[in-house]
Parts: structure tokens; sequence; C-alpha cells
């Protein structure tokens, strides 16, 4: 038996769960709950979570914020050496980002059809005509992201149906 690689996998677990809290934090406030944790030789040096909202930023993706954190920390702008942990598939800015920053490994959970860009609609991870390799794995604690993703739209689509049916329904029509 492999020990190696069940202490590895559980690690995959044990860092995805961390992310998942940044995640829960980002849904509390409102935002799409997207979480991601920067890990180096088995130690998290950064956490982040969505922050479009509140920071009045398109790009304050979990991605983005928790990149700029570890380079910050890392007072290296080039992140070699670490794996990107993030509850959903990172859209084409993330994906540049990570290549920017020279990440070695991408760990998702669930996929994002809309707007993916390692596997969903489009690979980053597979195009050769980067000079970054990225080494991807997906599906770690995969239900469970996606539910918390669902659950955030559903809730704010019946908010949105609420408004528009209710005794208020003109102020909200435009
Ligand atoms: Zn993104």
């Amino acid at each position: 038996m492999d020990y190696a690689n069940i202490f590895f996998v559980k690690d995959h677990y044990y860092f995805m769960s961390m992310a998942l809290e940044q995640a829960y934090r980002a849904d509390r406030e409102g935002e799409v709950p997207v979480g991601a944790v920067v890990v180096k030789r088995g130690e998290v040096i950064a956490k982040a979570y969505n922050q479009v909202i509140k920071r009045d930023d398109p790009t304050a993706h979990a991605e983005i914020l928790v990149l700029r954190k570890a380079a910050s920390i890392s007072k290296n702008y080039r992140l070699a050496g670490t794996g990107l942990y993030v509850t959903v598939e990172p859209c084409l800015m993330c994906g540049g980002a990570l290549i920017q920053a020279r990440v070695n490994k991408l760990i998702f959970g669930a996929f994002d059809p809309k707007m993916g860009a390692f596997g969903s609609i489009y690979n980053l991870a597979e195009d050769k005509r980067l000079n970054h390799r990225i080494e991807v794995e997906s599906g770690i604690l995969e239900e469970e992201c996606r539910k918390l993703m669902q659950n955030f739209f559903r809730k704010r689509r019946r908010g949105t149906e609420e408004a528009v049916t209710g005794s208020t329904r003109n102020r909200f029509v435009l």
C-alpha cells in the first residue's frame, strides 16, 4: 500500500476544508462563496475569499487576493513551489494570475461550467503555447463546494422573485 499517497490525499481534504471555511465567510457576507488558500511545504501561507462587492473591485476574486497575500508574505512575486487550493474552478483572469505567479499546482473543488478556465470553457493547463505548466487536480470536496454555490444563487434568485412579486413590485421592476 502506498502510504505516502494516502497522506497526500488526506492533505488535499485538509487544505480544501480551509478553503471552504473561507468560502463560507464570503457567503455570510453576501459574496459569491469562493475561498482559496496557498500552501507551501505543507503549510498554509495565505487565505482569502471573494470580496468583489465589499471592495468594489471586479478583480477581487479569492485567488487574486490569496496570491497577493502569499506574494507579499513571501516577498516574492513568483510563488514557485506552491499549491493553490480553491473551492471553484478558476476563471480566465485568475488562471492568468496563477500562471504569472508560477504556482506549481492548482487543486479545485467544483467545476464552473460558465467561467472555468481549467477544463470547462478553456483549459489553460493544457495549452502548450503557455510557458508555464500548471498541474491540476479537481473534485476535492466537490459536492460541498458546489452546493455552497448552488444554495447561494438559489437564495439570491428567491430574493429577487420575492422582491418583484411583493406589494412593492413596481419599485423593483426596471
Ligand atoms: Zn477568478
